[in-house]
């Protein structure tokens, strides 16, 4: 048992969060330790520093979804503009966020496009060895809130941009970050309606996410629904004359899991998924203001996860119909304006890429991997997929290490995943 050290010095990059620009100026000493589980794996596959020095700046933005993700949009369209890159900034409805897509290769034509999120979960409640926005290497990993979901990513594509600038692309590759996927896939569907309106085609679309370097062709689609009960409120002694909206909310969450069941037993299903039918469950309440009085109001919200070639609406109507034909009549004896309503709040497409379509191939022949997948997480991929551009989900690191405290990376897949950008590249100048 033991461990090698190697030592190597490198310049750091522009000053990130946290860096003093005299630090950031100065040639850093980097120290890699690797266990010897990673030994045995790959040890030639030590990281580009590059990527790995980009990750760790990026990380240390708080680019939590309820906040601006600006600051590292700004970053990295800064950086890009010094390397003669110009960048396309499309924002939210308030300003403070942003997506960003930028076209390396001067050759016209429909290009790839390599799509991450710059926005990441929140840490609250969590508890963390290291602080969250403060990037830490240890054992081989790199630690920190968006290491592995997904800046890493981001950091290979941007770390790669000098090579694909010097390599004579055939086609363009377009850089496409964007915000707010965490909650809701928000930001991808301006990106794409921002591309098409600036004539930007798009061949394919490879989006990051982590899947330890192997092809993923789908993944389910995801509808959040909301369900708002109006009832009539009442002293609770005369209870019988009002119209508790909690218990027909209660009511209909009952239909949804019975929803649920039914389509757990008869499907559709797909054997790719772990879970392999769909999926709705009831994940928020409110409702009612004390214990005395009868509630007027009450709201829940469920999701359904939905195989991405099934009848949602159909599904759905059963749920609109149980709503108005049974318990609505029901409620309207009592109370004429009582009600229920459904609204969909907020939908990220499922995504379903032809196995033998030709940006699977590529990603295969690029990961070297033959293996294809579905992964069980909706992504930005669904809203492209939904634009009719072929997408495939390859990344490195592994989805079980996102969203949790003390969330990491392992070097060696950062190291991989600045292997398969440069395959990229070699295909796109021969190609
Ligand atoms: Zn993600």
């Amino acid at each position: 048992m033991g461990f090698s050290r190697g030592l190597s010095v490198y310049p750091s990059a522009k000053p990130g969060p946290g860096e003093s620009r005299s630090d950031a100026s100065q040639a850093r000493l980097y120290f890699y330790f690797a266990v010897p589980q990673l030994l045995c794996r790959t040890s030639h596959t030590r990281p580009a520093m590059t990527s790995l020095d980009i990750a760790r700046t990026l990380i240390g933005f708080d680019t939590v979804s309820r906040n601006s993700n600006l600051g590292m949009i700004e970053w990295i369209r800064d950086r890009l503009a010094g390397q003669g890159v110009r960048s396309h900034l499309s924002y939210d409805d308030h300003g403070s966020k942003a997506n960003l897509l930028a076209t390396i290769g001067d050759r016209p034509g429909p290009g790839i496009a390599l799509s991450g999120h710059t926005d990441v979960v929140p840490v609250d409640g969590q508890q963390w060895s290291s602080e969250p926005f403060k990037p830490e290497e240890r054992d081989g990993r790199l630690y920190g809130r968006g290491a592995v979901d997904m800046k890493s990513f981001i950091a290979c594509c941007l770390s790669a941009v000098p090579k694909m600038l010097a390599a004579p692309l055939t086609r363009p590759v377009h850089l496409a970050f964007t915000y707010d996927e965490e909650v809701g896939c928000l930001g991808a569907p301006r990106l794409i309606a921002d591309a098409r309106s600036r004539g930007v085609e798009l061949a394919g679309c490879i989006i990051g996410e982590p899947t330890g370097m192997q092809v993923m062709t789908g993944h389910k689609g995801m509808r959040v629904y909301r369900c708002n009960v109006l009832g009539r409120e009442m002293h609770s002694s005369l209870a019988p004359e009002g119209v508790n909206a909690i218990e027909y909310a209660a009511r209909m969450i009952e239909f949804v899991r019975t929803l649920a069941a039914e389509l757990r037993l008869n499907g559709p299903h797909d054997p790719c998924y772990s879970v392999p039918y769909p999926t709705l469950q009831t994940g928020l309440i409110r409702g009612g203001i004390a214990n005395n009085i009868v509630p007027r109001d009450c709201e829940f919200e469920f999701d359904f996860r939905y195989l991405p070639d099934m009848d949602v609406e159909a599904a759905v109507d059963r749920i609109r119909r149980f709503a108005r034909e049974t318990l609505e009549p029901e409620m309207r004896r009592i109370a004429p304006e009582a009600a229920i309503s459904l609204s969909l709040d907020h939908e990220a497409p499922g995504l379903l890429t032809r196995e033998d379509d030709r940006l699977t191939y590529l990603g295969t022949k690029l990961t070297g991997n033959k293996r294809i997948g579905r992964v069980p997480f909706a992504t930005d991929g669904g809203h492209f997929h939904l634009a009719g551009v072929p997408t495939i989900v390859v990344g490195p690191g592994s989805i079980s290490q996102a969203h949790k405290p003390d969330e990491y990376i392992e070097l060696t897949q950062i190291a991989e995943c600045d292997a398969f950008v440069q395959r990229l590249i070699t295909h796109l100048t021969t190609n």
